[in-house]
């Protein structure tokens, strides 16, 4: 489907709200029927009608319907936050007795799931290294319902060859969940390489403004709707409607905002691989990356987060760095307009900081929609300060 339509047209019903080209957020926690055959039919499957916004909203069903178009499947459900879709989305596909196979480093909130809530249900995770398919293979037992997967990762990009994954998912009946954050839907398709569920959260690229959480699930008609009848409606998480206005604000412009940073991601590469004070870089469109046949097959583009290492292996130079940046802000998140940083060194605390643990040296850039030439000069600056500590 034609990307402009789906941003542009898709789902929206202007001659219902005043032809008004942006929608109405419709605030309203329930709707009325006429009559009660109407009211009835409506409980058939509520994803299908408007009946209590703890269910499909009018104003987050334009997004649905968008997100679900842009990941080339079937149905799609949004919630509160990515951390709230990645937990009804495994949980409704899990009971006692179960096992997961999970990469090594999941987003927190998912690594959070498995160690401190799953375990309490007796389901069992495993974590691999997940690079390789015969890892799946390997990890997989008998009572393995699903596989989880992250490609690529948040800080360290690590891939998963997740069309061998999925074929050997399906050959074993094991349902597979991967977190698209990075690339988006616009820059790898998921569902055409054979996974069954594939969240992101909206928080990032799709809202972009740094003002609002969301998250999306999206799947086959049958699972969309095994999810919404079970953990959906029960945990009640849910995108709110003016959350889900602010989304679909964000997302009239995702593929201008992604290209924006597509190049600017490419300019900063260049300046960073050959500025002195860079030991390494960590970016998997990057010909130094071990993995980087597979991203180059895999996604149409690596853009946004870069993982950097400074030669100064100091935990007092990379502070100084991060402290250097004016127009970095330090912050958690990403996706937005705003460029940021976040050392690894802020969370290993002084007496645990080990110059030789590579990834504690580890400081994550996230490039926004300022001018690069502007970015490339207060990386400059903050490099020479911390080359000097
Ligand atoms: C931020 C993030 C999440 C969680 O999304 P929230 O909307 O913050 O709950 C999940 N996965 C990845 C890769 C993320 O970056």
């Amino acid at each position: 489907m034609d990307l402009s339509h789906i941003i542009n047209e898709l789902g929206e019903n202007r001659d219902q709200y005043f032809n008004a080209i942006a929608p109405p957020i419709w605030q309203a926690s329930n709707f009325s029927f006429k009559d009660v055959e109407s009211f009835s039919n409506a409980f058939e499957d509520e994803r299908n009608d408007y009946i209590y916004s703890r269910g499909i909203n009018p104003t987050t069903d334009i997004l649905r319907k968008k997100l679900a178009a842009l990941e080339g499947s079937e149905d799609c459900l949004l919630f509160s936050s990515g951390a709230a879709a990645i937990f009804a989305g495994v949980l409704a596909n899990v009971k006692a007795g179960d096992h997961i196979v999970s990469v090594k480093n999941p987003y927190s909130s998912a690594k959070k799931m498995f160690d401190a809530i799953l375990p309490r249900f007796n389901i069992t995770v495993t974590y691999i290294d997940g690079r390789q398919a015969g890892d799946w293979q390997e990890a997989t037992r008998d009572n393995t319902v699903l596989y989880y997967l992250e490609s690529p990762n948040s800080w360290t990009y690590e891939l998963q060859p997740l069309a061998e994954i999925a074929r050997l998912a399906k050959e074993k009946n094991i349902i597979t969940f991967i977190d698209n954050t990075y690339c988006t839907p616009v820059y790898q398709n998921v569902v055409e390489l054979g996974i069954d569920i594939a969240m992101q959260t909206a928080t990032k690229y799709i809202g972009g403004h740094s003002d609002t959480l969301g998250g999306v699930l999206c799947g086959t008609n049958v699972m969309m709707k095994k999810i919404f009848d079970t953990e959906f409606m029960t945990i009640g998480s849910g995108l709110q409607p003016f959350n889900g206005w602010l989304l679909l604000r964000g997302l009239r412009t995702l593929p201008m905002r992604l290209e924006r940073i597509n190049q600017t991601t490419t300019q900063m590469i260049r300046f960073l691989e050959s500025h002195e004070a860079i030991q390494r870089l960590i970016f998997p469109f990057h010909p130094s990356f071990d993995q980087y046949d597979l991203a180059k097959k895999q996604m149409k583009a690596a853009l946004g987060l870069v993982t950097i290492v400074i030669k100064n292996k100091k935990r007092s130079a990379i502070i100084k760095f991060c402290e250097s940046l004016q127009h970095f802000l330090m912050a958690v998140s990403w996706g937005g307009h705003e460029s940021l940083v976040i050392p690894r060194c802020a969370f290993v605390k002084e007496n645990v900081y080990d110059e030789e643990n590579e990834s504690h040296r580890h400081i994550r850039l996230y490039f926004g929609l300022e001018d690069p030439d502007y970015l490339i000069k207060d990386l400059q600056n903050a490099l020479s300060q911390s080359a000097s500590v």
